[in-house]
């Protein structure tokens, strides 16, 4: 086993702290690499506070990790030492279900392996995550990340970038759409600058009226502050979809009165709590409510691909691992320009 070691919480809530775990020697198949840097997810909140359903603990976060190939294995044909390597929510999935072999390991029908709060695919190994040294993944779940990207900053297109880009080009939105995102955060922000790239005008929907001139810096046409009534209200019956990345309650019918006729709703933001739907919100306009889940590794290569064609990547603020709780609070007040991510040289 190979010695490492990160951060972690011990017990739902509980302040992430430093801890030394193992992870397994590579294997013919797998490639180690030395994390440099490691964004911060909302979803690592959530989890580490078992918002969703009681996770597995210890727990060390990160699914948001880039880093460069220490170790390959005999067999490894994609990698080798000296790479910049990346993975995002995925280590493992079972490649044998209907999904998996159409590239949706994300939906992977026998349970695929999350980066942490996981089981690797013996179903019995818990995963640990970014927020530490090093890491162990077999090579068909690693990503490989352009040297002409800034590091640190092409992060978190493994989770925050993939998870917008997948629906985006799921449902085909680009030009002659319009485009709400709905919470300019982590994902947001992505949400915008895909939005932009693909050709649709793009609104934000924010609770955060200080956010109005980024929105704009980042590309969007417009801005629509979520707490004024009279703003709401003139949007009506405007955008063909709206891209729901909220992490906390919210009335989605509201926002549901904001589509066209036949306009979509996709949620890929995953509150605590389950939302109440009026089918009513659906009826008028025989509208659609949908939901979408990271992405598979073809397509996350993809767009990582796209990325270093177009030079996207992600706003970020740098920080100390030490100063991990105070990314969680200020990232629960929606305070996050536009991603932490954790220089792991802090470590
Ligand atoms: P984030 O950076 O904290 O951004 C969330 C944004 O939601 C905030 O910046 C804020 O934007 C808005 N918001 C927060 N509270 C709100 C409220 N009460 N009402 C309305 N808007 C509110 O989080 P993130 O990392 O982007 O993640 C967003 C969500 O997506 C999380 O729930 C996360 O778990 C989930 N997620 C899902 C997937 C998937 O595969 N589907 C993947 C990754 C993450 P404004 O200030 O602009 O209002
Ligand atoms: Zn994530
Ligand atoms: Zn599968």
């Amino acid at each position: 086993m190979i010695a490492a070691k990160g951060y972690a919480a011990q017990t739902p809530g509980t302040p992430l702290a430093p801890w030394n775990f193992e992870r397994r020697e590579p294997g013919p198949h797998d490639v180690q690499f030395d994390i440099l840097f490691c964004g911060v997810c909302h979803s690592d909140l959530h989890q580490v506070r078992n918002d969703w359903f009681p996770g597995i603990f210890p727990m060390v976060p990160g699914h948001e990790i880039v880093g460069r190939v220490i170790k390959v294995g005999d067999h490894v044909k994609k990698f080798k030492v000296g790479d910049l390597a990346g993975t995002g929510c995925l280590v493992d999935s079972c490649r044998t279900c209907e999904n998996c072999r159409q590239d949706l390991e994300q939906y992977c029908l026998n349970g695929n392996s999350q980066t942490y709060n996981g089981l690797e695919q013996d179903k019995k190994t818990p995963t640990y995550g970014g927020y530490s040294n090093t890491i162990v993944v077999h090579e068909d779940f690693v990503l490989h990340i352009s040297k002409k990207l800034d590091l640190a900053a092409a992060a978190p297109l493994l989770c925050a970038g993939i998870t917008t880009w997948s629906p985006l080009r799921h449902w085909k939105v680009g030009k002659g759409h319009k485009l709400a995102v709905l919470g300019l955060g982590g994902l947001g922000h992505m949400g915008v600058k895909f939005g932009v790239a693909f050709g649709a005008e793009v609104t934000v929907l924010s609770t955060s009226p200080k956010k109005e001139a980024d929105a704009k810096k980042l590309g969007a046409h417009h801005f629509l502050v979520t707490t004024d009534p009279a703003q709401v209200k003139a949007a009506t019956h405007s955008f063909d979809f709206i891209l729901d990345t909220v992490s906390a309650e919210h009335d989605i019918n509201m926002y549901m009165s904001m589509l066209k006729t036949h306009g979509t709703h996709i949620c890929v933001g995953v509150p605590p709590k389950p939302a109440p739907i009026h089918p009513f919100s659906l009826i008028g306009g025989r509208k659609s409510l949908a939901g979408s889940g990271i992405g598979g590794l073809a397509e996350t290569q993809e767009m990582l691909d796209f990325c270093e064609k177009h030079n996207i990547v992600s706003d970020i603020e740098i920080i100390d691992i030490k100063n991990i709780q105070d990314a969680y609070d200020r990232m629960l007040k929606g305070d996050v320009r536009y991603r932490f991510v954790i220089d792991m040289a802090t470590l």
